[in-house]
């Protein structure tokens, strides 16, 4: 007779894995650089470092798990009531605890695909089914299959915008369009991760929108435009009582001192942080021309990072990609996420790409 041994629930052994971009081997006589996670390639803005020196100092006590400072600064910064807010270690973390407070286990959360990885991982999780609803050829999200798959078990929907790893992002009126389509009931998360990358007409106004719908929520994060990745901090913006509900399943204590002190920090320097954004636009600009002049038809890069949608090649391309000293982020038998990041890295990129385009 076997020794019974405790088993985990059922669901978690369907949980796929987190594939994290990797960081770069180092080669001898080469730099090599790190565009496989969508990271900031600037050091942290000014004043960052030392904040988070100071409360370094304070080490030995607990945060403040009412995350005060850092809800004041953004409630002013977004003119919202601090209580509207609800922060987590990185937006993921916001997205967990959203998905403990509205699913039990069995109800549907409805996203794109392909999308953000950690989507299906969150879901199974908190034990609710993902229902992924392709993106269009042009990595695109299919608002109208996305209204249809909308059904009596949906608690959640999920929008990417810009969409990770394809690029594109939703205007204000397919968002606000598709917003009249969902039941009042079923939460839309906006998760706007690359919201400071992107440049088009009739961008979305996300907060407009939960002002308006008390069934939308925003997810934003420092980690991206605000070079903060390594610390981990992330919030939602909604309605009270769905902010409430977030806090009520957090991790208590769950975001550091340092990373509040640096988050507060980074809200502070504004200024460097669009001129730092505009240089990192400018370099999507510049590679997505480059790349257009040898002849890829890729989707419309609204994020910090362009998508190869090459299906069958996408190992091959990022193994070229390493060979030239930088490490791209492969989903093997679709395509091939990379970064923009340091200029010269962004060379490479355009040189690896033009002896690969078909
Ligand atoms: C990077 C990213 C996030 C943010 O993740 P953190 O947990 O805040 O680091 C959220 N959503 C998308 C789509 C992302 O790409």
């Amino acid at each position: 007779m076997s020794t019974p041994t405790p088993r985990p629930r059922a669901t978690v052994a369907t949980i796929p894995a987190y594939v994290p971009g990797r960081p770069p081997a180092a080669r001898e006589g080469m730099t090599t650089y790190k565009l496989s996670s969508n990271e900031n390639p600037f050091p942290p803005l000014p004043g960052v470092v030392e904040a988070v020196a100071r409360a370094a100092e304070q080490m030995n006590r607990y945060p403040d798990m009412g995350c005060v400072a850092l809800y004041d600064a953004l409630a002013t910064r977004l003119d919202v009531a601090p209580q509207q807010l609800a922060a987590g270690t990185g937006s993921v973390a916001v997205l967990y605890h959203l998905l403990q407070a509205y699913c039990d286990p069995g109800d549907e959360v409805v996203f794109a695909w392909r999308s953000f990885e950690a989507y299906p991982i969150a879901a199974s999780v908190g034990g609710a089914v993902a229902v992924q609803v392709p993106v269009t050829a042009d990595g695109r999200h299919d608002l109208d299959a996305m209204a249809t798959a909308v059904g009596e078990r949906t608690k959640v929907v999920l929008l990417c915008t810009p969409n990770n790893p394809t690029g594109p992002a939703l205007t204000h009126g397919e968002v606000a369009g598709f917003l009249d389509r969902v039941p009042g009931h079923v939460l839309v998360v906006l998760d706007e991760a690359y919201r400071e990358f992107v440049r088009m007409d009739d961008p979305l106004d996300a907060l407009a929108l939960t002002r308006q719908r008390p069934n939308v929520v925003v997810m934003r994060t420092f980690a991206k435009a605000y070079g903060l990745a390594g610390l981990r901090v992330g919030y939602l913006v909604g309605s009270v009582e769905v902010a409430t509900a977030v806090r009520a399943c957090s991790l208590p204590f769950g975001v550091s001192s340092i990373a509040q002190a640096a988050a507060v920090a980074s809200l502070a320097a504004e200024d460097e942080l669009l001129e730092r954004v505009e240089k990192i636009v400018a370099e999507r600009s510049r590679v997505t021309a480059a790349l257009a002049e040898q002849g890829w038809q890729l989707p419309e890069a609204q994020g910090n990072f362009v998508w190869f949608p090459v299906g069958d090649r996408a190992l091959e391309l990022a193994a070229a990609a390493e060979e030239a000293g930088i490490v791209v982020r492969p989903f093997a038998g679709d395509g091939v996420r990379v970064s923009i990041g340091e200029p010269e890295a962004n060379d490479r990129l355009v040189e690896v790409a033009g002896r690969s385009v078909n």
